[in-house]
């Protein structure tokens, strides 16, 4: 039996989904496998988020520092690798975040543990954890054991494991600890977040969103769903790339690094479903995908698929409304 930690994620004082989700797959693997479960949280003095990790877990290991309450890869690595050297864990939990990119590879050259990145699925066979990766972009699935090792780093893919409502309460014990003695000096210095500012529409309040993918092929062709979603009453949203080419403003983007939406229905239009996008659509109601690739991964989470042309589609919908 040994420990399976978790590297709590917060930002501008408030704790991260994948910080829940990472716990709640790592309780159920605690049930099955006997282990213990330890939230570590790097944060700021006063940052109120220790209360929150023991509802989940057995244990909270706390460091609450000034210099913590942002995320700085320098300090965070150095607090981290003490500790997993001195507790050995089993697993380790990262998320496949910006954090957890910049944390886990260095963590494991530093401890010599493998690390899985990127995972949706873990269990543990025999002694050793088993874990499920996508590839091919989402189109195949890839089980992946590790080599022999006293501990396993994983990242953990945001929305893979959404933790139900009403989740039976831990009483964790919490134990703070001080930040190891002589820490090196970080060489990286947090300067500012800079907000993508609030955008003449809010995405994440609308009931009906249309969204376009890099599948609309060009700027020009844009204007023919705008056209198509006034029509319906809808909200025009988009994947990433379309925001990267300048096609739309930020304040449109779905997805892990653009806003969470929840609208009754998603139409997806030209959008292949990448993790990324899909994670910000997981609250959504009805999700309609069109994409001329029929199997392209939009279609596994779609409640409805139309394999065509986006274009035609949208010119048939037109045409009814
Ligand atoms: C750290 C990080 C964060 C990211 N954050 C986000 C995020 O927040 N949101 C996000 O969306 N992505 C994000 N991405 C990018 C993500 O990985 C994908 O690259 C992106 O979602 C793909 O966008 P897409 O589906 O529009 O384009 P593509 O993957 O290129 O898909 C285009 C689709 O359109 C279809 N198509 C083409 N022409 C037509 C047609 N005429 N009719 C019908 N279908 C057609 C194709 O078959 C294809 O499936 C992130 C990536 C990284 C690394």
């Amino acid at each position: 039996m040994g420990d399976i930690f978790v590297v709590a994620e917060h930002r501008k004082g408030e704790i991260r989904e994948i910080t829940l989700e990472m716990l709640f797959k790592a309780r159920e693997l605690c049930q099955t496998s006997s282990h213990n479960l330890t939230a570590i949280l790097l944060g700021g003095k006063d940052a109120g988020f220790v209360d929150d990790l023991a509802k989940w877990a057995d244990r909270v290991i706390a460091f609450e520092d000034d210099r913590l309450e942002i995320f700085n890869a320098d300090l965070y690595k150095e607090i981290l690798d003490t500790l997993i050297r001195e507790h050995t864990p089993f697993l380790t939990l990262m998320g496949h975040t910006s954090w957890g990119m910049d944390l886990a590879p260095a963590l494991s050259i530093r401890t010599g543990f493998p690390l899985v990145t990127d995972c949706v699925d873990i269990q543990t066979v025999g002694d050793r954890p088993m874990v499920t990766r996508q590839i091919y972009s989402g189109k195949l699935f890839s089980k992946v054991s590790f080599k022999e090792s006293p501990g396993y780093l994983i990242t953990v893919r945001p929305g893979a494991f959404l933790p139900p409502d009403g989740v039976e309460e831990s009483q964790g014990k919490v134990v703070r600890q001080e930040l190891p003695a002589g820490l090196t000096e970080p060489k990286k210095e947090f300067v500012e977040f800079v907000d993508t500012g609030a955008g003449d529409i809010d995405i994440t309040q609308a009931e009906l969103l249309v969204s376009i993918g890099r599948g609309v092929g060009e700027e020009d062709n844009i204007a023919t769903i705008r056209e198509l979603a006034d029509l319906m009453g809808a909200t025009l949203s988009c994947s990433r790339p379309v925001v990267d080419k300048n096609w739309l403003p930020k304040f449109h983007q779905v997805g892990t690094s653009g806003k969470s939406v929840k609208p009754k229905v998603y139409l997806a239009f030209g959008i292949s479903g990448a993790f990324q996008h899909v994670a910000g659509i997981t609250g959504a109601g009805t999700v309609i995908a069109i994409n001329k690739d029929r199997k392209a991964p939009i279609f596994r989470v779609a409640d409805y698929g139309i394999a065509d042309d986006l274009f035609k589609v949208a010119d048939a919908l037109k045409e009814e409304l």
